[in-house]
C-alpha cells in the first residue's frame, strides 16, 4: 500500500512538472516540450539506426529501390512528424498509473516495428553478420525488451531508455571485438570475414583497386601427400613473407588461397616481387607451385559477387591457367566465364524442365555381325540459347556446379525406361553403356540410386554397363572401390573408358573390376596417319595385353573401312564410331535397329 501511494506521488510530481491536467493536453512550456521531443525522438532514432545497420549488413544487394526505402523509413517518418507536431500528452489515470499519449505511443510503435524487423533480419539472414555480432545484437535487444516490459508493467520505472543504452553498448562491444577477424588456421593472415568487409568497403568507395589472389595449384595432390596441415603451412609462410615485405593485410580466402586488396599504385610497386614469388614457387617444388592472379576492380568486377565468381572460376581452372607469369584477368577470361555461367543456367534449366535427352550410339559386335549394344550419350534439348553444346563442355560444368549427380540420375532413368518400354532385348540389344562421372562414383548413395532405378523398371542390372570416365579427381578412393564392389555384387558390369588418354589406370586393369576396355580414338587414329608405324606398335601391344588379361575391347572413333578392317583382323570384339553410326535419338536408334535386324535376318536366310 505504501509502495502504491509512492507511485501516485511520483506520478503527480511528474505531472506537475509538465503542468499537466489529468487526461488533458499538456500546455507545457516550450523548453519542456523541446527536451521531451529530443528525448523521445533520439530513442527512436537509435533503434532505427540499429535496424539500418543490421539491414545493410545482411542484404546481398546493397542498393535500395525507392519502394524499399519508403517501407523502411515510413515508421520513423510518421513518428518524427508526431514528435514535431503532435500533442505532448501526459495522463495520470484514476488508479495512479500514468501513460503517454499519441506522440509517445507513435514513437514506441515505431520502435517496436524496428526492433521486430531487426530481430527478423538477425534470425532469418545469417549472411553478412558474424555469429558473434549477431548474438550480441540479439542479447542487446533481449535486454531492452525485458526492461521495456518491466516499464510497461511498472510505468514509473523508466527503464526503457536504460535498455536502449545497454542494447547499444552490446552492439558497440561486438564492433570493437577484433577476434572476429582473426584467422585461426593461417596465423599471419586475417580471415575470410575481414576480407569480405574490406572488399565491400573498397567496392563502395568506387575507387580502382587490384584484387590479388594466390592459390596453390596442386592442392589436391599436396593434401593427399602431406595432409591439410601442409597446405595451411605453405599459406602461412607465404602470408608471413608477403605481410612483412609489402606491409599489407593478407587474407585467408579459401582452403588453398590467400589474397590482398591493393591500390593500383601499390600493385605497381609489388608486381615484380609477386612475379618472382610465382617463379620461385614453381621452381622449388611442383607441389607448391602457385597461380597468382590480378583482378582490376571495378573495371572487370564491380560487385563482391562478381569478384567471387571470377575468383572461383580461376580456382576451378587453375591447372589450365597455370603459367610462369601473373595471370591478369582480361576480357577473354571474362568472356569465357560469362559463357560458362550461361551454360550453367542452360543445364540448370534442363534439369528442372526435362530438357535432357539421351542419344544412343550403336556398338557393332564384329563376330556376331550385329549391333548388340549401344552407348548412351546425353544431349541438351535447348539448341537455341547458346546453340549446340557438347557434353564435353557441359559435363565438366555440371560437375563443378554439383549438378552432375542429378544429371546422371536422369540419364540413367531415361536409359532404363527406354530399354524396358521399347523392349530392346527383343531387338538383340544385350546392354547399354552408361557414362558415370568421377564425382558420381564417389557418392556413397550411388549403388542404392542405381538399384532403385532398375527395380522401378523391372530390368536386370546386367543390361547396363557402367563406363567410368575420370574427369573429376577421385578423392575418396575407398568409396569408389566400395561402390564398385557393391554394384558388381548386384550384377552391374563396368567398362574402363578412354583407355590410352592417360586417365585410365593400368594398375586398375589387373584387379578385375572392368570387363570391357574402351580404346580411345587418340590411340587408334594416329595409326592411320602418315608415319603411323610407331602408333601401330602401341595400339597392337595394347590390344595384345588386354586380350591376355581376358577382357573385351571396344574400339572408339572408328570412322573408316580401313580402320574396321585393321581392328577386326586383330580380333577387337566391338567397334563404335561414325563409320557405323553417329549417336541417334531414340526414334532414329529404333529405326536403325529395325533396318539392321532385317538385314541380319536376310543375311541368315
Ligand atoms: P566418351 O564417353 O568418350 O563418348 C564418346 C564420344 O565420342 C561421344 O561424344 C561420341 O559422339 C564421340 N564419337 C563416337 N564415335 C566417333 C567417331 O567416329 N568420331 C568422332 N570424332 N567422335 C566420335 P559426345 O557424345 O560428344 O560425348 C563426349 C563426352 O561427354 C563423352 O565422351 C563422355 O565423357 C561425356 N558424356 C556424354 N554423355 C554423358 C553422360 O550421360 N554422363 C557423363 N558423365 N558423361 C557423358
Ligand atoms: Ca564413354
Ligand atoms: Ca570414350
Amino acid at each position: 500500500m505504501q509502495k502504491y501511494r509512492k507511485e501516485i506521488i511520483i506520478a503527480e510530481i511528474s505531472t506537475k512538472m509538465f503542468r499537466a491536467k489529468k487526461g488533458v493536453d499538456t500546455r507545457c512550456s516550450l523548453e519542456y516540450r523541446l527536451f521531451h521531443q529530443l528525448f523521445i525522438g533520439s530513442l527512436d532514432c537509435m533503434v532505427f539506426f540499429l535496424f539500418l545497420y543490421v539491414d545493410v549488413k545482411t542484404r546481398e544487394q546493397k542498393r535500395y529501390t525507392i519502394r524499399q526505402i519508403a517501407v523502411r523509413v515510413a515508421p520513423i517518418s510518421i513518428a518524427i512528424v508526431a514528435v514535431i507536431f503532435g500533442k505532448l500528452e501526459y495522463h495520470v489515470g484514476t488508479d495512479g498509473r500514468y501513460s503517454y499519449g499519441f506522440m509517445a505511443m507513435t514513437v514506441y510503435s515505431s520502435m517496436f516495428i524496428y526492433i521486430f524487423m531487426t530481430m527478423y533480419k538477425l534470425i532469418k539472414c545469417k549472411e553478412g553478420l558474424g555469429e558473434y555480432e549477431r548474438r550480441n545484437i540479439l542479447y542487446g535487444i533481449g535486454i531492452w525488451e525485458i526492461l521495456a516490459l518491466i516499464q510497461l508493467l511498472r510505468p514509473v520505472w523508466l527503464l526503457s531508455s536504460i535498455g536502449v543504452a545497454l542494447m547499444l553498448l552490446f552492439v558497440y562491444l561486438s564492433f570493437e571485438n577484433p577476434r572476429i577477424y582473426v584467422d585461426y588456421e593461417v596465423a599471419h593472415a586475417s580471415n575470410r570475414r575481414a576480407f569480405d568487409v574490406i572488399l565491400t568497403e573498397q567496392i563502395e568507395k568506387r575507387k580502382p583497386f587490384i584484387f590479388v589472389n594466390i592459390t596453390i595449384i596442386n592442392d589436391t595432390l599436396l593434401r593427399n601427400t602431406y595432409g591439410n596441415q601442409e597446405i595451411l603451412k605453405v599459406l602461412d609462410e607465404l602470408a608471413q613473407y608477403m605481410g612483412s615485405e609489402f606491409r599489407e593485410t593478407i587474407y585467408h580466402i579459401d582452403k588453398c588461397s590467400i589474397g590482398m586488396i591493393l591500390s593500383k599504385a601499390k600493385f605497381k610497386l609489388v608486381e615484380s616481387c609477386l612475379a618472382e614469388i610465382q617463379r620461385t614457387g614453381k621452381e622449388a617444388d611442383e607441389l607448391t607451385s602457385l597461380l597468382i592472379s590480378a583482378l582490376e576492380c571495378p573495371r572487370y568486377a564491380d560487385t563482391k559477387d562478381v569478384v567471387e565468381n571470377i575468383r572461383e572460376f580461376i580456382e576451378s581452372r587453375k591447372t589450365v591457367l597455370a603459367a610462369d607469369e601473373i595471370l591478369y584477368v582480361n576480357e577473354k577470361i571474362i568472356g569465357t566465364l560469362k559463357k560458362q555461367e550461361l551454360i550453367e543456367r542452360v543445364v540448370q534449366k534442363a534439369l528442372q524442365e526435362d530438357g535432357l535427352e539421351v542419344y544412343y550410339q550403336p556398338i557393332y559386335a564384329a563376330k556376331q555381325n550385329r549391333f548388340l549394344s549401344a552407348e548412351a550419350l546425353v544431349r541438351l534439348k535447348d539448341r537455341e540459347t547458346v546453340g549446340y553444346i557438347s557434353p564435353e563442355v557441359f559435363i565438366p560444368i555440371a560437375e563443378r556446379c554439383n549438378m552432375i549427380e542429378e544429371l546422371g540420375e536422369i540419364v540413367f532413368d531415361k536409359v532404363c525406361r527406354f530399354y524396358k518400354e521399347e523392349r530392346l532385348a527383343e531387338w538383340g540389344v544385350q546392354y547399354i553403356e552408361v557414362n558415370l562421372s568421377g564425382k558420381q562414383i564417389v557418392n556413397k548413395n550411388l549403388p542404392n540410386t542405381l538399384l532403385q532405378c532398375v527395380k522401378k523398371y523391372g530390368i536386370s542390372p546386367k543390361v547396363v554397363n557402367l563406363e567410368i570416365t575420370e574427369t573429376a579427381a577421385v578423392k575418396a578412393e575407398s568409396i569408389q572401390i566400395d561402390n564398385m564392389r557393391r554394384l558388381r555384387e548386384e550384377g552391374f558390369d563396368f567398362s574402363m573408358d578412354d583407355f590410352g588418354t592417360g586417365y585410365s589406370n593400368l594398375a586398375e586393369m589387373k584387379n578385375g573390376n572392368f570387363d570391357l576396355i574402351k580404346l580411345d580414338k587418340s590411340l587408334i587414329w594416329p595409326c592411320f596417319e602418315e608415319n603411323g608405324a610407331d602408333a601401330c606398335v602401341i595400339l597392337d601391344t595394347c590390344i595384345d595385353m588386354i586380350h591376355k588379361l581376358k577382357k573385351h575391347i571396344v574400339a572408339e572413333g572408328v570412322e573408316t573401312r580401313e580402320q574396321v578392317q585393321y581392328l577386326t583382323e586383330r580380333e577387337v570384339s566391338y567397334l563404335q564410331g561414325y563409320y557405323f553410326s553417329k549417336p541417334l535419338d531414340e526414334k532414329s536408334y529404333l529405326a536403325f535397329l529395325f533396318a539392321h535386324e532385317k538385314k541380319a535376318d536376310a543375311e541368315c536366310i
